[in-house]
C-alpha cells in the first residue's frame, strides 16, 4: 500500500488483537482506527450493521486482526475494547503471544 501516513509500513510495533476478541467482534476498535487496517473474517461493516444478538450468534469463535504494516501504532483502540484484547506488541501477555503471529498471518492470506 503506498502514500500517506497511514499507507507507510513502518518500523514501530504494531498493536495486536488477542483471545478475548474471539467471540465478541463487536467493532469498537474499528470505529476509532484511522487507518482501516482493523479486518476479519467477516467484514466489520456487516458485523456493524447486526443487532448484538446476531453479532453475537456471527462471530463465534471468530475475532478481528490487526494489520501490522498498516498499524501506526497510535493506541486509539486499546482502551476502546471492552474486553481488553488489544495490545502494543511489546505488552502482549505471555500466554497470548501467539496472536502477534495470528494478527499477520491473517493479512498474508
Ligand atoms: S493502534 Fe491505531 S492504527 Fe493501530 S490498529 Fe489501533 S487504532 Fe488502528
Ligand atoms: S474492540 Fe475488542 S472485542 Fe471489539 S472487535 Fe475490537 S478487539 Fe475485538
Amino acid at each position: 500500500m503506498a502514500g500517506g501516513i497511514c499507507g507507510a509500513r513502518v518500523a514501530c510495533m504494531a498493536y495486536v488483537i488477542t483471545e478475548p476478541c474471539v467471540s465478541t467482534c463487536d467493532t469498537a476498535c474499528v470505529k476509532v482506527c484511522p487507518c482501516d487496517c482493523i479486518h476479519g473474517p467477516v467484514k466489520p461493516e456487516e458485523l456493524e450493521a447486526l443487532s448484538a444478538d446476531e453479532r453475537s450468534a456471527r462471530v463465534q469463535k471468530l475475532q478481528l486482526f490487526i494489520d501490522p504494516a498498516v498499524c501506526i501504532s497510535c493506541g486509539l483502540c486499546e482502551n476502546e475494547c471492552p474486553v481488553r484484547a488489544i495490545y502494543s506488541e511489546n505488552e502482549v501477555p505471555e500466554h497470548w503471544r501467539e496472536y502477534i503471529a495470528l494478527n499477520a498471518e491473517f493479512f498474508a492470506k
